[in-house]
C-alpha cells in the first residue's frame, strides 16, 4: 500500500449541494481543496466556509470543456496535480423517458459522461506518477433501478457506472481507486426541485410528495448532505484503500436490490 503524498482534492459541483459538503469534508480531513462550478458567488462561499487553507475555486460552466480543460490544466501546472478527484455536478432535468429529446440526452452525455472523462485524463498522468489516487463519482441509486420519471438520469447513469467500473480495473495497479456513489433522497437544492416538479404535476403540496417519498425509505426520512461526504472521506482515507470498483447505495436502505 502506497503512502499518499499529495493532498490536494478537486471537487466538482461544489458551490452547493452535496459537492459542497464533500468539499467542507475534505478539507476538515487536511486536504487542499480547489472548489468547481458554474458561478464564483456561492463558490467563494464555499471557500469560506472551508477549514484550513490554500483552498481556490474555478467558476465555469462544464458544457464548455475546452474552458474547463484551459482552467484545470492551469491550476495542475501552477499549484501540482490532485490526489482526490471528486466527480459531480448537477443531475439532468426530470421527465418520462418517452418525451426526452435528442439534445436532452446529448447534454447529459456530455455534463456526466465526457466532463468526467476529461478532467480525469487531466489528473491521471500525476496520480499515477505518485501512485496514489482517489476517484469518487456521485451518481444516484438509478443505476441498480430506475427512477420513475428520472429517464434521462437513468440512462446517462449506467454509463458513467460502466465507464468507473472498467477504469477501476485498469489502473488498480496505480495505486488509485474509483468507486461511484450513490445517494438516496438528500436534502439539497436538487431535492427541492424534484419535489417541486412531482408537486405541480400532480397539484398536490411539497409536503405531500416529501411524505409520500419518506415512506419509500426504510429509514424514514431524507438524507443530510453531510452523511453523503463522510462516506467520500471515508473512501478516500487509508480506511478505504481496498475497496475499488464499487456502486455505494448510501440511501437509507431505498433500493430494493442486491
Ligand atoms: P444540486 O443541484 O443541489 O447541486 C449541483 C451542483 O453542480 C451545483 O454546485 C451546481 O452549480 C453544479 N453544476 C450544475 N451544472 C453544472 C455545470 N453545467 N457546470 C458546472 N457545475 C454545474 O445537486 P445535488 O443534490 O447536490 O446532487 C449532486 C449529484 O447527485 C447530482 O448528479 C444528482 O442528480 C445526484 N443525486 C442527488 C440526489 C438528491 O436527492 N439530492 C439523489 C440521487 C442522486
Amino acid at each position: 500500500m502506497t503512502e499518499q503524498k499529495q493532498k490536494r482534492a478537486f471537487v466538482g459541483g461544489a458551490s452547493q449541494g452535496i459537492g459542497r459538503s464533500v468539499a467542507v469534508e475534505l478539507a476538515r480531513l487536511g486536504f487542499c481543496v480547489t472548489a468547481m462550478a458554474r458561478s464564483a458567488e456561492p463558490l467563494q462561499a464555499t471557500i469560506r466556509s472551508l477549514p484550513g487553507e490554500g483552498h481556490n475555486y474555478l467558476a465555469t460552466d462544464a458544457a464548455d470543456r475546452a474552458r474547463l480543460e484551459e482552467l484545470v490544466t492551469a491550476e495542475i501546472n501552477e499549484r501540482g496535480g490532485y490526489s482526490v478527484l471528486i466527480l459531480n455536478t448537477g443531475g439532468p432535468a426530470p421527465g418520462p423517458v418517452a418525451r426526452a429529446s435528442e439534445n436532452d440526452f446529448l447534454q447529459a452525455f456530455s455534463q456526466h459522461l465526457l466532463v468526467n472523462v476529461l478532467l480525469t485524463r487531466l489528473v491521471l498522468p500525476q496520480m499515477q506518477a505518485q501512485k496514489w489516487g482517489r476517484i469518487v463519482t456521485i451518481t444516484s441509486t438509478s443505476v441498480k433501478v430506475p427512477i420513475p420519471n428520472l429517464g434521462v438520469s437513468n440512462t446517462i447513469r449506467a454509463a458513467v457506472s460502466s465507464w468507473a467500473k472498467t477504469l477501476s480495473m485498469e489502473i488498480a495497479a496505480d495505486g488509485i481507486t474509483v468507486n461511484n456513489i450513490m445517494p438516496g433522497y438528500t436534502k439539497t437544492p436538487r431535492l427541492e426541485n424534484l419535489l417541486r416538479n412531482q408537486a405541480s404535476q400532480r397539484n398536490v403540496s411539497e409536503e405531500t410528495v416529501a411524505q409520500e417519498w419518506e415512506k419509500t425509505i426504510p429509514a424514514r426520512r431524507f438524507a443530510e448532505p453531510e452523511e453523503i461526504a463522510k462516506v467520500v472521506g471515508f473512501l478516500v482515507s487509508p480506511a478505504g484503500s481496498y475497496v475499488n470498483g464499487v456502486n455505494l447505495p448510501v440511501d437509507g436502505g431505498r433500493t430494493p436490490a442486491l
